[in-house]
């Protein structure tokens, strides 16, 4: 099944980006963001959720790589 952006329909492949989508909008999400609109949604940078995803890897979170 492929994943796209709800904003731009960019295809989302990584593990991560899907991860982070999971984390924030719950296990039941329907709509995915990219990382550039995730963070554009946010009104934080493309750094800062790379940021949030590294804590929840040392987290030992399994949605993440
Ligand atoms: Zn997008």
């Amino acid at each position: 099944m492929k994943i796209k952006c709800v904003i731009c329909n960019k295809e989302i492949k990584e593990k991560n980006v899907i991860g982070i989508n999971k984390k924030l909008f719950g296990a039941e999400i329907v709509n995915y963001y990219c990382m550039d609109c995730l963070a554009d949604y946010l009104e934080v940078t493309v750094d800062d959720l790379n940021d949030k995803i590294e804590e929840f890897k040392d987290e030992g979170c399994k949605l993440f790589e």
